[in-house]
């Protein structure tokens, strides 16, 4: 059944944890700095970035509570660390941050790609501390702290990965942390989890990164052209091929093998449209389209998308 969208999440009356630490300070680390803030679900929210001006601007938006100048000094005595940083970069931030965690620390990230995070950052878990991964499936293409805001994960899902032998607390805390911005939790392995990204997310991001690609390099149609028309699908595509270049470089090293298993059949299915347009087989197209056109209507069905004549309504 669909879950039943909520229109705000209710600030809690005690926290949820008392010291939450964050590192890195972008779209999505932010939001959750936001969030977490606004809802009370940490007693004192503690932030991180490696740039400097990053963290600048960060207190000077009042994100969290403190803003600390090494990665070690924000995560000392939280109960919950959230890894807000580029997929590859997880490792690295681990090791930088596994002497300073204290035994009890749930260590979480945020990372688009869940199994080579789980292979890098657990070789530096130290005793006693429990790593759940989560990501939340939700964005936008916009980076920084100033892009996220504290709804951005209301009425999204967000997937916990925990390895096998997590302790079952650790994993209910986490869900509630992620319940309690309004997000809707699911629990996979992490192959999974980078096996169904890899057709929802990953290849569509492929697409149009290579769509945009192409549109830039035709010399029979202008800029101005494409610019101008845009709104015959092209538009949407373009928002895709905006999002951060390093966080999808990342994606795409890291998940390789789920792409290119996706890849492959995709260029087969899409040998087929090929083949039925060469040949005017338009049976093949329609019930193509029509099988297409149920999917989409049930992602509006729940909730995850809204319905097209309530978008352009808002647009
Ligand atoms: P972002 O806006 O680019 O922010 C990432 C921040 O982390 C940057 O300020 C970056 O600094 C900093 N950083 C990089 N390496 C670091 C390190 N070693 N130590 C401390 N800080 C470091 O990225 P984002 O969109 O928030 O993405 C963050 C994570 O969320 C990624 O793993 C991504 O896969 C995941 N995610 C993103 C979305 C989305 O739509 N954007 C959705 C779901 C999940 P520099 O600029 O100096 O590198």
């Amino acid at each position: 059944m669909a879950p039943v969208p909520q229109s705000f999440a209710p600030r809690r009356d005690e926290p949820l944890f008392g010291r939450l630490a964050i590192i890195g300070i972008g779209l999505i680390g932010s939001s959750i700095a936001r969030a977490a803030k606004d809802l009370n679900l940490a007693g004192r929210v503690l932030l991180y970035d490696r740039d400097e001006a990053v963290r600048q601007r960060a207190r000077e938006l009042g994100l969290g509570h403190e803003v600390a100048e090494t990665a070690a000094e924000a995560v000392r005595d939280a109960d919950h660390i959230v890894l807000c940083v580029p997929v590859g970069a997880c490792g690295t931030v681990a090791a930088e941050i596994a002497s300073a965690l204290k035994p009890g620390a749930i260590l979480s990230d945020v990372g688009s790609v869940k199994k080579s995070v789980v292979e890098a950052v657990l070789p530096h878990l130290p005793e006693g501390v429990h790593f759940v991964p989560a990501h939340p499936v939700a964005g936008t293409e916009n980076s920084g702290p100033d892009a996220g805001f504290p709804s951005l994960f209301l009425n999204r899902w967000c997937i916990l990965t925990p390895p096998e032998g997590t302790h079952e607390t650790a994993i209910a805390r986490t869900r509630q942390f992620w319940e309690g911005m309004g997000a809707i939790v699911e629990i996979m392995t992490a192959s999974h989890h980078d096996l169904v990204l890899a057709v929802t997310s990953h290849l569509p991001h492929l697409i149009a990164y290579n769509i945009v690609g192409t549109a830039e390099d035709l010399a029979a149609v202008t800029q101005s052209e494409v610019i101008k028309f845009s709104a015959g699908g092209f538009r949407d595509f373009t928002r895709i091929a905006a999002s951060d270049p390093t966080m999808w470089r990342d994606v795409f090293l890291h998940n390789k093998d789920a792409v290119l298993e996706m890849l492959g059949r995709f260029s087969e299915d899409l040998a087929v449209l090929t083949r039925a347009i060469r040949f005017g087989d338009g049976d093949t197209l329609h019930k193509h389209f029509t099988r297409t056109r149920a999917i989409r209507r049930g992602i509006v069905a729940l909730g995850q998308e809204k319905p097209e004549t309530e978008k352009l309504r808002k647009d």
